[in-house]
């Protein structure tokens, strides 16, 4: 996440996260011959729409938020991804992220482009009316680019369920009847998916017990896990792997984190969490800070926070086995290469974390049949898609000799380059 952003509107040109999606894409792309108009294309996203958007405070004052929604690359399919709520969103992390999107969605072969949209607010200091208007008007701003078929809208970071039902609430309302297929993640009342909401976490988890069977690691009682980040990618990761027997030794929020090496309990960290709104006094471990907590020395670290995490700075002093990423570009390519020099075996970003906009997928799908899945359907789908996605990017690092992010990315650049050029660039 970069602190280098003073307004909304940062240009891509010198924005160090979106650099570093566009290098790691340049390098890849060197491992399979990638056509340099095709590159070329893909360094800058197709279109990008900056919305202003006026709310009345509950003070009775208006507050004009920044907003966008940019879409990367539509080959594939309709523009797919996330809405972020957060302080620091900016034009060129909002285009870093939507590039990522394309890169994931075609990584699993998903049938969608790559989107993604931000408002720059704190939801944490916003009452429910006050999101709830601010959710609704950037709607209607951005009502030109979504639907569908065009750019279906999902939560990221500071957005939920109710978001989703929000923006689907006010776009059916302008078109005069219900369209759930506009956003997905939404709650299962309104056409959401069975299996939705833990999803991104699951398929964390999936990729981790993948990764742990290529390196003849146990994933059990004596399994050691720290996570950053407790929001909805990393409580479900947190969850899910202990149910897998494995100890999750340390979670964290921005504030700060609680360590215990016999295990946490992650319900009652959760439920402690949401009464509490901070680790602190949390009676089931000791205080640990984010920095702490990175440089524990576990088996499994998941990232879960935002990007640019794991940096030159810090890299040298990460001891886990595996790291999984369960937020988007939580490590600089700079860290990347100290990460690979000591041995650490990483699953990136655009394979880790792609279980959420898979089951999306599996959403969208289920609600244009209007035909809808039992759960463990929807697993049994995600475990499939998200393992042989794994294995292709695993073989590739086999046979290339190349890192795990180097490999996914050029995996998904493969399948990419070669619809783009099947299309051909217009006119
Ligand atoms: N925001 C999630 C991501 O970054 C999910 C996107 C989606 O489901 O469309 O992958």
């Amino acid at each position: 996440m970069s602190s280098e952003s003073e307004s909304a509107i940062v240009s891509w040109e010198n924005h160090h996260f979106y650099k570093n999606c566009l290098d790691v894409m340049r390098i890849a792309g060197q491992h399979i011959g990638m056509d340099p108009n095709v590159y070329q294309r893909l360094s800058k996203p197709r279109r990008v729409l900056y919305v202003s958007i006026p709310v009345r405070m509950d003070d009775g004052s208006i507050k004009v938020f920044d907003g966008f929604r940019v879409h990367h690359n539509t080959t594939l399919g309709p523009a797919k991804g996330g809405i972020r709520y957060h302080p620091e969103v900016n034009l060129a992390e909002t285009s870093a992220l939507s590039m990522l999107m394309t890169l994931k969605n075609s990584l699993v072969k998903l049938p969608l482009g790559g989107a993604k949209g931000g408002i720059r607010c704190d939801p944490n200091k916003m009452s429910r009316r006050e999101k709830q208007s601010l959710t609704r008007r950037y709607t209607s701003e951005v009502f030109m680019l979504i639907g569908p078929d065009k750019d279906i809208p999902a939560p990221d970071i500071g957005t939920d369920a109710q978001t989703m039902a929000w923006v689907m609430d006010t776009y059916s309302s302008h078109l005069g009847y219900a369209v759930p297929g506009v956003v997905t993640g939404k709650p299962i009342e309104i056409g959401g998916s069975l299996g939705r909401v833990d999803a991104t976490g699951r398929g964390v988890v999936y990729t981790v017990v993948e990764a742990a069977k290529r390196l003849n690691m146990e994933i059990g009682e004596s399994t050691t896990v720290a996570v950053q980040g407790f929001g909805n990618v990393g409580y479900y990761s947190a969850k899910i792997i202990s149910g897998l027997g494995c100890k999750v030794v340390a979670v964290s929020d921005v504030s700060g984190g609680v360590y215990n090496s016999r295990g946490l309990d992650i319900n009652a960290a959760r439920t402690w969490l949401n009464e509490h709104r901070s680790f602190d006094g949390f009676p089931g471990g000791d205080k640990i800070t984010n920095n702490e907590l990175l440089e524990l020395k576990v088996d499994v670290l998941i990232p879960a926070a935002l990007s640019e995490q794991i940096t030159k700075e810090n890299a040298d002093r990460v001891k886990c086995r595996i790291l999984a990423e369960g937020a988007n570009g939580p490590t600089t390519i700079e860290a990347n290469e100290i990460l690979n020099d000591k041995g650490i075996f990483t699953i990136p970003d655009i394979l880790a974390n792609s279980g959420g906009v898979i089951v999306s997928y599996f959403e969208w799908v289920q609600g244009m049949q209007s035909f809808f899945w039992s759960e463990k359907d929807v697993n049994n789908k995600l475990w499939e898609i998200i393992s042989h996605a794994f294995s292709r990017v695993y073989d590739f690092h086999q046979a290339k000799k190349i890192d795990m992010r180097l490999s996914a990315f050029a995996v998904s650049i493969e399948h990419l380059s070669k619809a783009m050029l099947a299309r051909g660039f217009f006119p």
